[in-house]
């Protein structure tokens, strides 16, 4: 055979394939197009994870390593194959039936796909729309992280050593160290979820003069008060850790929500509590006012689990002489309807620790005594909570 000859056959051999499978070309196009489309949301949607957990994420975190392009292959590869055989099947075994096979397995492909684009674009985000398919829909959100769900899951009942600072920041990459994990089994289900306070993108919030901020007391505390928990075996998250947080407001205070609601779904609300550390104004009118001391808050109908942790944090306040000047409700906390406290699953309060327009308040919260009696008090506090 001459290579005339061959070229000949290998031509004719291509366009039989190509009429063959002609008819299969829109629907190819169109699969296409949706599993494009479906990378797309998903690249927006590492963008806004990204944005909102700049702690939890890096440039090589979740998706979008060159192994992930790689899936995006198979799966196209796979669509084709599936309506391939589609195809043939119409043709050959079920043309007399009253449904044509290409058409359904292109069908089931793009529907596929589009929930999978919509999840994308709903995980992660604040806007109503969104917030609306959130209660249908997977959330995709922590898929984007660096830590591995899975690693997540496999840590209830064991000690969190691997976990590193308990915000899902991988240590040791986040494999896990045999020695400390396999040693020791202690308190696995009590978990602590503290909420920093607002960021320093947010304007107010803050001393007359400026110099004392609320988003910083806040994470100065935490910073104290993170590994104390720690060392007594409690699960710590913090559920804001960066400076910066998304805006607009109800953007942040969902994201806020989502992040603690799903600690509470992966360990059980039972197991989990949310305290969210804040500094209280008199005034939002720059001026210096009179009124001091502490505070801690529920929401108006929450769980007697709330009450009694407010109640706990409230009497050691009182005891270690943070009452400041102002009346106490008879049942030692104070209701609102703070937006947190109102929609996250788990016993949740919010401390206003002194006032941040109060002279004598800022000047002792600004002290490194200040932020540790604040870190000490929350600390002693919790412990007795998850005592009783
Ligand atoms: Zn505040």
């Amino acid at each position: 055979m001459n290579t005339e000859r061959i070229y000949q056959l290998i031509f004719s051999f291509g366009s039989a394939v190509a009429t063959a499978l002609s008819p299969t070309l829109p629907y190819i196009l169109l699969c296409t197009a949706a599993v494009l489309a479906d990378c797309f949301t998903a690249w927006q949607l590492d963008k806004r994870v990204r944005k909102a957990y700049p702690d939890k994420t890096s440039r090589n975190s979740g998706k979008f390593k060159s192994s992930h392009f790689g899936s995006v292959l198979v799966t196209l590869l796979q669509v084709y194959l599936l309506l391939t055989f589609a195809h043939f099947l119409h043709v050959y075994v079920t043309e007399s039936l009253p449904f044509n096979a290409l058409k359904l397995a292109a069908g089931l492909v793009i529907g596929w796909q589009l929930w999978s684009c919509l999840e994308n674009m709903s995980s992660c985000n604040g806007a109503k729309w969104a917030m609306v398919l959130q209660q249908i829909m997977v959330d995709k959100t922590a898929r984007h992280f660096d830590i591995d769900p899975a690693v997540l899951e496999g840590l209830t009942g064991r000690r969190p050593e691997h976990l590193g600072d308990g915000t899902g920041e991988p240590m040791n990459n986040g494999r896990q160290r045999p020695s400390a994990f396999m040693a020791t089994t202690l308190k696995p289900k009590q978990v602590v979820i503290l909420g920093t306070a607002h960021g320093s993108n947010v304007p107010g919030k803050c001393s007359p003069d400026k110099k004392f901020r609320e988003f910083r007391f806040s994470r100065d505390v935490i910073t104290l008060l993170k590994p104390k928990l720690e060392a007594l075996g409690y699960l710590v998250f913090v559920d804001m850790p960066a400076d910066e947080v998304p805006s607009p407001q109800g953007t942040e205070l969902s994201l806020r929500c989502r992040y603690v609601n799903g600690i509470c779904k992966k360990f059980g609300k039972d197991n989990c509590i949310y305290v969210s550390i804040h500094v209280n104004a008199a005034g939002s009118d720059g001026q210096w006012h009179d009124a001091r001391g502490f505070a801690v808050y529920v929401a108006r109908s929450c769980s007697a689990a709330s009450k009694r942790l407010a109640r706990t944090i409230c009497d050691l306040a009182i005891s270690r002489g943070l009452r400041g000047n102002r009346a106490v409700p008879s049942e030692h906390y104070w209701q609102a309807n703070f937006y947190v406290l109102r929609n996250t699953a788990c016993p949740a309060v919010l401390t206003e620790n002194l006032f941040q327009d109060n002279r004598a308040d800022v000047e002792f919260l600004s002290s490194q005594a200040g932020k540790e009696a604040v870190a000490t008090l929350h600390l002693d506090a919790i412990k007795s909570f998850f005592a009783e």
